[in-house]
């Protein structure tokens, strides 16, 4: 992208876009922004008043093959005159019928005229050039376009009103300050200008330090909420894993027969539980698996249990309730200890002292737990594989136990992080965050071994330098580029 857009275009052409989805619709709009924007709309449409700023207006749609014919249709045509515009330049929006044939038209016309198909995000990228918008607004408007759940939308709504950059804004000013402060000591360091003293400078680094850390820690809900996470439901043939994950999704997408092993390629479904999107893994055993295949199929089954751990984020180990732990499961659960995991005792319903919802019995035959000498992590009898890890009756058939499974699953999501105002949300953001804090560790280093004010300030400029790209002021092209042409066309 970024060689096909030279920085030095981007203010002066106009730009023309269908921005709404491909395919019919009720109504679809062209967009149009830049310098001619108003003279080409009005050789598109012919508005019944004249167009004024913030006004829509209902106008006819030209038809310039056949100049006799009234109009090809009526649209709603909305002028916003520069400044004060998305883009900050002469934009206008004709909201015609949704129909693919005149929406083409109108943009080959527009074409014809003088604008130029608009990249990926442009209108946006526009928004972002001219200062209208800073660039973790920018990238709110892309996550709101493509939010999944309401959580998510909600999330970049608030982005792109600027709550992360409210978050950066008074630390950035403290920290300009500090680096006045020590070019004043420098640069007057003749006249009567004080050199500011290292507990001064300490102080003034150690306040800076909090806020940050806590952005930086909001980046552990905030990615999950943006990112979205998945989950593996593991474990042997027939423990019930194909109807848990029907019970999570609320609908029979995994199709569930009394067969052991039915469910014979990963099955996936994304659900929402608090607003985080969770795709759901269910591996599965075997659907032609039969009783003299049943050994087969059992170690197909937990063979895909164990490559489909490797993937996911999370992971619920299903267990039988009716059933005593095998090797095979404890293997399984050994591969799980360590990461985050919930395990369910199935079919508690079987089980007269089970209750579903509650902590479980996990159920252990003595007889096994001469354990498997490979396990990694070394299980030792029945119990150190399960530390940690919480346990759960449920029961698939009747229900019971689903919604406690559902907010432990969420919990383990979230690592109990609560959801504030102005979360990173992403990879860029966390590490412009991390690199500022790593810059300020250096200058407070910098500044306890009493090194000249020089050397503190390079690594206070680097602070400053990373708090900026945050926002993208000191963002390069190509990266701002790449951002942007991760947009849909028209944004
Ligand atoms: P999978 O092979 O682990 O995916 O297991 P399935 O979901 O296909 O279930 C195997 C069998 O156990 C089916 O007959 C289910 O109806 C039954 N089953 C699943 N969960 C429960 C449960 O909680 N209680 C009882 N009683 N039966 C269950």
């Amino acid at each position: 992208m970024s060689e096909t857009r030279p920085a030095a275009d981007v203010a002066t052409d106009t730009i023309a876009a269908i921005s709404t989805p491909p395919g019919r619709g009720g109504i679809g709009i062209v967009r149009i922004s830049g310098r001619l924007a108003l003279s080409i709309a009005s050789q598109l449409v012919s508005p019944r008043q004249p167009l004024e700023h913030a006004h829509a207006r209902l106008a006819d749609v030209l038809d310039p093959n056949d100049p006799e014919a009234a109009r090809i249709d009526q649209a709603l045509v909305t002028f916003f005159a520069a400044p004060s515009s998305y883009t900050s330049e002469d934009l206008v929006e004709i909201a015609a019928h949704g129909s693919p044939v005149v929406l083409e038209l109108l943009l080959r016309l527009a074409l014809q005229l003088g604008a130029r198909l608009a990249e990926p995000g442009e209108f946006t990228q526009r928004a972002f050039l001219s200062g209208r918008i800073d660039l973790t607004q920018a990238e709110a408007v892309r996550d709101l376009i493509e939010a999944q759940t309401l959580t998510q939308a909600r999330q970049a709504a608030s982005q792109m009103g600027g709550a992360l950059s409210r978050r950066v804004a008074p630390v950035k000013q403290d920290l300009v300050e500090l680096i006045a402060l020590l070019e004043a000591g420098i640069d007057f360091a003749e006249d009567d200008v004080e050199v500011t003293p290292q507990t001064e400078i300490a102080r003034r680094i150690d306040t800076l330090v909090p806020p940050l850390a806590a952005l930086e820690a909001s980046f552990a809900r905030g990615r999950i909420v943006h990112d979205g996470l998945s989950l593996a439901l593991v474990g042997r043939p027939n423990v019930g894993k194909s109807s848990l994950f029907n019970r999570l999704v609320e609908r029979d997408r995994a199709i569930v027969t009394a067969t052991p092993g039915t469910t014979r390629d990963l099955v996936t479904e994304r659900i929402s539980l608090g607003g985080i999107p969770i795709e759901l893994v269910d591996t599965a055993g075997l659907r032609e698996a039969s009783r003299e295949f049943l050994e087969e199929a059992e170690q197909i089954g937990m063979r895909r249990s164990r490559e489909a751990l490797a993937d996911a984020a999370l992971v619920l180990v299903v267990l039988d309730a009716t059933q005593p732990v095998n090797d095979e499961e404890y293997h399984l659960l050994a591969a799980v200890a360590g990461r985050p995991a919930v395990i369910a005792v199935n079919k508690c319903d079987l089980l007269e002292s089970a209750v579903a919802g509650m902590p479980a019995i996990i159920n252990v035959d003595v007889s096994k737990t001469a354990v498997p000498e490979t396990a990694a992590g070394g299980i030792r009898g029945d119990a150190p594989a399960l530390e940690g890890i919480p346990a759960l009756s449920t029961s698939a058939l009747t229900g019971g136990g689903i919604s406690e499974l559902r907010d432990c699953i969420l919990s383990l999501a979230t690592g109990g992080a609560q959801p504030e105002p102005g979360m990173l949300t992403n990879i860029r953001q966390h590490q412009a965050i991390t690199t500022g804090l790593g810059a300020l560790a250096d200058a407070a280093k910098a500044n306890a071994t009493g090194i000249p004010h020089e050397m503190i300030l390079l690594d206070l400029y680097r602070a400053l330098w990373a708090l900026d790209s945050l926002t993208g002021q000191t963002t390069p092209d190509d990266i701002l580029n790449l951002i942007f042409s991760t947009f849909c066309i028209g944004k």
